[in-house]
């Protein structure tokens, strides 16, 4: 919850500790070049808090929603899927304690109208009531409570307030017995679920790490007291074997462990892995042990029982604790985005064509896996393209250029990400071979067409980051 803000003073630049060619603003810019984000509603000189995902983006956040998907459903035995409704009755965040304690704390600038959170200026300023950006006087710090609240019906009185949910995971709290009952469950099990989540931010900035507007992959897993603490420790090292999985680059992730000031009011432990994002470390995920908070305060508020009924131990009730995994998927696009981003000196003619800019993907995740180039676009070269275009489309993201010079159009793909490439080529003609280029090392290597879709799945197997 937005209580535990750990790391929030460390300023938004890039940070000492980084040492990667990306910077926010690198990546800002080639998001919006490249069609992966643009800002929302640009034309009305844009909404903060809220992004648009364009092509590439929304191919890569699904590739990334789905590995996230595979590893918590498939690849468990005891995990079932579920999608709840952004809308739930009010009286859920009452609850869960949303409504009460879902806040920041918040001061206004008097003279020049800047609005800061608290925690987020420095103690000085805070303590002299001293306005950070203009030095006019603040005012008191007020309780802001970050939850949307909209109307419900046609009726404008308190019965109608609904709010659009600040967190994935009541609606699976609220789903716990339905789940038991209609899939048949038995504890220890979880439930996974990703989805919108929305939060009034009151500083939103760098780029997609912090939005009012956001999706979440969250799971939870419901365990018998007095084995929580052993499910805590095996969530965590689940959760981190992901990551290395996924191929991002184990040395920019770091737990941080919640201390006592920043412990939720329901956490017994809770632990972030940390990314270090060119503006610092920050949080990527959180693994909560929410104790029988969440099931307590729904049996108090629902009037329904929540306890787990354990037929195979005389059926012995009680109620679960949960052990809670929860990441941003958008926030894991960015994070993604930063990972893979990289700038290499290719030649050395002294023009900037030297450079390159290429984004890391792995296959699994880049939104396009192949693309097919011919050379030119005369002597039936295009068509032979086309051609195998259409054969590979069926397995494999695909994608077509035929415009402008060859070595440009590598240019553009790495800067999209593909990890492979394909050319036709004259010798294509002669002996049904094209040239297969691999994005990270720029080798070249040819490769019978009827081949080609075998090659591309073992390198995808067989994908090793470079660096
Ligand atoms: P933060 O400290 O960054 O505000 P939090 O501790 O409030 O996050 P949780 O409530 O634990 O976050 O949410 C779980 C995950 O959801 C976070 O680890 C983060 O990846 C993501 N998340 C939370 N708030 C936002 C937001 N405003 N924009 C994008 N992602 C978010």
């Amino acid at each position: 919850m937005a209580e535990q803000q750990s790391d929030k003073k460390s300023p938004d630049v890039t940070s000492s500790e980084y040492q990667g060619t990306a910077t926010m603003e690198k990546i800002t810019s080639l998001a919006k070049r490249r069609g992966f984000v643009f800002q929302s509603s640009e034309i009305y000189g844009g909404q903060s808090g809220a992004w648009d995902y364009g092509p590439l983006g929304i191919e890569l956040k699904n590739r990334i929603a789905g590995s996230w998907w595979k590893e918590m459903t498939q690849l468990q035995d005891d995990i079932v899927g579920l999608d709840s409704a952004i809308l739930m009755h009010p009286r859920t965040w009452e609850a869960s304690g949303h409504v009460e304690n879902f806040t920041d704390p918040l001061v206004d600038c008097k003279k020049c109208k800047a609005r800061f959170r608290s925690d987020m200026i420095p103690e000085a300023d805070l303590a002299a009531k001293k306005c950070p950006e203009c030095g006019g006087e603040l005012t008191d710090i007020r309780k802001f409570n970050l939850m949307f609240k909209t109307q419900i019906g046609a009726a404008e009185d308190t019965a109608s307030i609904i709010y659009l949910r600040p967190e994935t995971a009541q609606g699976i709290y609220v789903n716990y017995k339905n789940i038991i009952q209609s899939n048949r469950m038995k504890i220890p099990f979880g439930i996974a679920q990703i989805g919108k989540a929305f939060r009034n931010e009151i500083v939103t900035k760098n780029f997609i790490f912090r939005t009012c507007e956001f999706e979440q992959m969250e799971m939870q897993f419901f365990v018998k007291p007095g084995t929580d603490d052993e499910w805590f420790d095996e969530w965590k090292k689940r959760r981190w074997a992901y990551y290395e999985k996924l191929g991002v680059k184990m040395d920019h992730l770091r737990w941080h462990q919640h201390g006592p000031d920043e412990l939720a009011h329901y956490a017994k432990d809770a632990y972030d892995i940390q990314y270090l994002f060119p503006m610092g470390w920050r949080e990527l995920e959180g693994i909560h042990n929410r104790t029988d908070y969440d099931l307590g305060r729904h049996t108090q508020y629902s009037g329904k029982d929540m306890q787990y009924i354990d037929q195979d131990n005389n059926n012995e009730r009680y109620i679960p604790y949960i052990v809670e995994t929860s990441a941003g998927l958008t926030r894991n696009v960015l994070m993604i985005l930063c990972d893979s981003y990289d700038e290499e000196q290719v030649a050395d003619k002294g023009n900037e064509d030297d450079w390159r800019t290429v984004l890391r993907f792995h296959p699994n995740l880049a939104p396009i896996t192949v693309a097919v180039l011919p050379l030119m676009k005369k002597d039936g070269l295009a068509e032979m393209a086309q051609d195998i275009r259409r054969e590979l489309k069926e397995d494999f993201a695909t994608d077509y250029d035929q415009a402008g010079a060859i070595g440009r159009r590598y240019r553009r793909q790495d800067e999209a990400g593909t990890p492979f490439c394909i050319t036709v080529d004259y010798q294509s003609k002669e002996d049904g071979t094209v040239t297969l280029r691999y994005r990270d090392s720029m080798e070249q290597v040819r490769v019978p067409k009827a081949e080609l879709a075998a090659k591309l799945r073992e390198e995808i197997k067989n994908y090793q980051r470079a660096k």
